[in-house]
């Protein structure tokens, strides 16, 4: 018989295994056997083509035929060296090509690296305790507990299950939930047992514990690994707001360089001179590191965040990071730290304990059954290492089980025979064990559903009506309790029913227990940060309107006394108008809601135009995680299901890291930014010489070789040093940006072009012909492209530029704050940067190898003093502009 038909104990005993799951010298013995519990991945893509398509991209083809044209014009008109224009041209292609594609392959690496920060675990029974194990050294016969939202890591037969229901779809594509029982199944496939739980699939309710019967590539989600494993990849909102960009400058430089091919054909410029600087201004004009940078910009954001615990999942979640609007938080666990201590009880009157403390003896034998629901009423696991009992599971069942165990006499050993587990919407969990008094029925759970449900209460050691006046009181002990901050939950038990009758009915009330969870020292502080930063942070949690509130004005999220706190009753009934109308109130709270009502939140919050942070840690947060923004899962107390929906995962499940991604977030637009305006501001100053040329007969102050070792040699490392700057202070001072905002926004393109690019264009010219001047040369007068005196010229215009764009970058390193706030260190890979700017110049003015590749000569010292009051000069011209800048009114744009 196959696995699923088998009873239990046989299911069991044909896998060599029993209730208690094997020993770990067993479990050794057959992972050596049957190898790790993991599915191979297929390789995504194939090297080859990965590398074949970083040189047929835009840039690329576009530098193909600047390449192409050299080598024709070198055919029609040879002898002007411009298959060496060519050579050179598709060597650049080649080493942007290789570049990228080692930058890619290093995003890859870095998030696999990333992904493997958050090992996959399961509980597993191994020596007859519970312990966490890496899904991966799962072997068949091995007993796994699982708890709702828990990926199924194998194959597995369940062997005790309570209202589990699991999602199927990745292998079935079935998406309705469905039922899952232990007994034998009469099915003939294995697919169809209904006690069948398969790798790959999530426990939707419901906890179970189940004997694993396959692993790795022998289960079914093995055999269909490879069918699964093509996601579609994301295009991210700044790749395609670049790949814009670029298309524009490369329309631009298109444009330009046909119309000055045309001016220059009727002025009779020579054919081959004509298309030299065709293609140059094409080349100078097109930012080749553009790609690659933002890559890196981004990769690099996420290193820096997983050292700050925020696993980024998805890329493009790091930029809309930087522009969230609100976030929308979980309370318990996130903004506080999940330490739960009982520290108030109601039983009959308010009693407070201390902690470490029991029930006095008179009180515990009043209230037994208080106690009992305590001890037995929970979803914890119990891992039995000698003498010491370990409780894993809910901070907060694990300070109750522990309260009552201390007060009774002795636990009871009981064996429980049902359960209705906890969700967010029932907001209760019920469990039935069996007593040598018959079975009885323990409820605990939000005291607004407990209490309904009860029609009896426990007063002293008796069980009187639940009088209209005892509700009361109840009530009022409950409000009292949740306005200090603490988490009020209600207790009930009774006789079970008889078989057929709904279990939650007719409940004697026992008691209520209030638990204090002391907020993280650190979030009053990430507070303040979103305040500043302009980001509406809303509280979204399951716990009582009062709780909430109490909290939420001890860590400073509140402050005026008109806050809007609104239950999950009151937001059933308020329309999706309603709704957003609510949002606008600048400090609101949701209390009492159900993971499901998160979702109308965010999606209301969306219509709004907010870009949306949304914590969560349950299956059913899941929805609200994909619909928002940025899903954020946590890594302690979230589940599998969870995690794979979100975009990110905090792994300390710490609010203020959610205020330092963003925070990163901003950087990454930011330093984008730097790095646009420093390689447009040399585009620009390259673009010159050609504009020179053709409207006042200037000869050409720098070929395009030299533009192309500007751009691929000179500022190589210190445009990469600008795209990866850490966050300034000064991030988290202003408001979000505007997500419509373009990159290259008018305020960036006039600074950019108009001003750094044009100065340095204007100094370059200027230390061409002040070469030529002294040379003798005179306006008008031809120069023809080998004289020492042009070549010498040219090397001045070239050396012009690296001086300034040294001068340059540190000026981009911020567009508004001065150069003496942001100094010259700080950031390793610049300065190593301006190292190599000098020691390139001087390898082409004063090596005989620089010469000939670049077509330069070595410059006198006097050029050199000619140039560097220019450096000066600009440097004074932009902290004058930033000091303006600072204190006039900020125009828009
Ligand atoms: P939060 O948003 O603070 O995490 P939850 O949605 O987890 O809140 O819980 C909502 C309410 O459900 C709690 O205020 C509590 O009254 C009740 N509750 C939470 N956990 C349990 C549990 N394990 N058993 C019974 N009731 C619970
Ligand atoms: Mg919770």
């Amino acid at each position: 018989m196959k696995i699923h038909q088998l009873p239990v104990a046989e299911a069991l005993t044909s896998l060599n295994s029993g209730p208690e799951g094997l020993s770990s010298l067993e479990a050794e013995r057959r992972q050596r056997e049957y190898g790790p519990n993991r599915v191979e991945e297929i390789p995504r893509r194939s090297l080859p083509l990965a590398l074949l398509k970083e040189f047929t991209h835009f840039f690329s083809i576009v530098l193909w035929i600047a390449a192409g044209l050299a080598f024709l014009m070198d055919r029609i008109t040879p002898g002007q060296n411009m298959d060496r224009l060519g050579y050179a041209i598709i060597a650049v292609i080649v080493i942007s090509g290789l570049f990228s594609f080692w930058q890619e392959f290093r995003v890859e690496k870095a998030l696999a690296a990333l992904r493997d920060l958050l090992p996959r675990q399961a509980p597993v029974l191994r020596d007859g305790g519970v312990m966490e194990l890496a899904v991966d050294q799962l072997v068949p016969g091995d007993v796994i507990l699982l708890e709702p939202g828990a990926n199924i890591p194998a194959d597995c037969r369940l062997i005790e299950a309570f209202g589990v229901r699991v999602n199927n779809a990745t292998i079935t594509g079935e998406s309705a939930p469905q039922t899952r029982t232990a007994g034998p199944s009469a099915q003939e496939h294995l697919l169809q047992g209904e006690n069948i739980l398969l790798a790959g699939t999530s426990l939707v309710a419901g906890r179970a514990k189940a004997v694993v019967f396959a692993t790795g590539m022998r289960t079914e989600f093995g055999a269909i690994a490879h069918l699964t494993q093509t996601g579609g990849e994301e295009i991210s909102p700044l790749r395609r707001e670049i790949a814009y960009l670029s298309r524009l400058i490369i329309f631009l430089a298109m444009t330009i360089g046909l119309i000055f091919f045309t001016i220059g054909s009727l002025m009779g410029v020579p054919l081959w001179e004509d298309f030299i600087f065709t293609i140059g201004i094409i080349v100078a004009m097109v930012p080749e590191g553009l790609l690659p940078t933002l890559t890196l910009a981004l990769v690099l954001a996420t290193q820096r965040m997983a050292k700050r615990r925020v696993l980024i999942r998805h890329l493009p979640a790091v930029e809309a990071l930087g522009s969230t609007t609100v976030i929308c938080t979980d309370k318990t666990g996130t903004l506080t730290q999940n330490r739960m201590t009982v520290t108030t009880l109601f039983l009959g009157r308010v009693i407070e304990v201390g902690q470490e403390a029991a029930l006095e003896p008179a009180l515990a034998q009043d209230y037994r059954p208080f106690l009992l629901a305590a001890a037995l009423c929970h979803d914890l696991a119990e891992n039995n290492r000698g003498r010491q009992v370990e409780l894993l599971g809910d901070p907060m069942e694990v300070a109750l089980v522990e309260l009552a165990r201390r007060s009774l006499a002795e636990a009871p050993p009981w064996r429980r025979i049902e359960e209705i587990p906890f969700d967010t919407d029932r907001m209760r969990l019920s469990t039935v064990y069996e007593t040598p008094a018959g079975t009885m029925l323990f409820c605990k759970g939000a005291p607004e559903k407990v209490l309904a449900l009860c029609d009896r209460a426990l007063v002293g050691s008796e069980t009187v009506p639940f009088t209209e006046a005892l509700r009361q009181s109840v009530q009022q002990a409950h409000e009292r309790m949740a306005g200090r901050g603490l988490r009020v939950l209600a207790f009930a038990y009774r006789p079970a029913p008889a078989a057929g009758e709904p279990l939650e009915q007719e409940l004697i009330f026992a008691g209520l227990a209030g638990l204090a969870d002391p907020p993280r020292p650190e979030v009053p502080e990430a507070l303040r940060k979103c305040r500043n930063a302009g980001i509406k942070v809303i509280m979204v949690t399951g716990d009582h309107p009062r709780t909430a509130l109490a909290i939420a004005r001890d860590i400073g999220l509140v402050h005026t006394p008109a806050v809007r706190v609104i239950s999950g009753e009151q937001l059933k009934r308020l329309s999706a108008t309603q709704l957003q109308l609510a949002l606008d109130a600048p400090e609101i709270i949701f209390a009492r809601v159900s993971a499901d009502q998160k979702m109308r939140i965010v999606t209301a919050l969306k219509h709004k135009q907010q870009i949306v942070a949304v914590t969560g840690d349950g299956v059913n947060d899941a929805p609200a995680l994909k619909t928002a923004h940025i899903g954020i899962a946590m890594g302690i107390a979230g589940t599998d299901v969870a995690r794979e929906a979100a975009d990110m995962v905090l792994l300390d499940d710490h609010f203020a890291s959610i205020v330092n991604a963003v925070e990163e977030g901003r950087a990454v637009f930011d330093n984008i930014r730097k790095f646009l305006t420093y390689i447009l501001a040399h585009n620009v100053a390259e673009l010159m010489p050609y504009l020179a040329f053709v409207l006042f007969s200037i000869p050409l102050a720098l070929t395009p070789i030299q533009v192309l070792a500007i751009d691929m040699g000179t500022d190589s490392l210190t445009a990469l040093g600008l795209g990866v700057e850490k966050p300034n202070p000064q991030v988290m001072a202003r408001p979000p940006r505007p997500p419509r905002e373009r990159l290259l926004n008018r305020r960036l393109a006039l600074r950019a072009y108009a001003f750094l690019g044009l100065f340095e264009g204007l100094a370059a010219l200027a230390a061409f012909l002040f070469v030529l001047h002294s040379g003798g040369w005179r306006y008008g007068q031809s120069l023809p492209p080998t004289d020492p005196l042009y070549l010498q010229a040219t090397t001045a215009c070239l050396s012009a530029i690296v001086v300034l764009q040294i001068v340059n970058v540190f000026l981009c390193r911020s567009a508004t704050r001065s150069l003496f706030v942001t100094g010259l260190r700080g950031n390793a890979l610049i300065l190593w940067g301006v190292l190599l700017e000098v020691a390139l110049i001087l390898l082409f003015n004063y090596t005989a190898w620089g010469n000939s590749l670049l077509g330069t000569a070595p410059i006198g010292a006097c050029v050199w003093l000619f140039i560097l009051p220019f450096a000066a000069a600009l440097l004074i011209l932009e902290e004058t502009r930033k000091w303006l800048a600072a204190r006039w009114p900020r125009r828009t744009g």
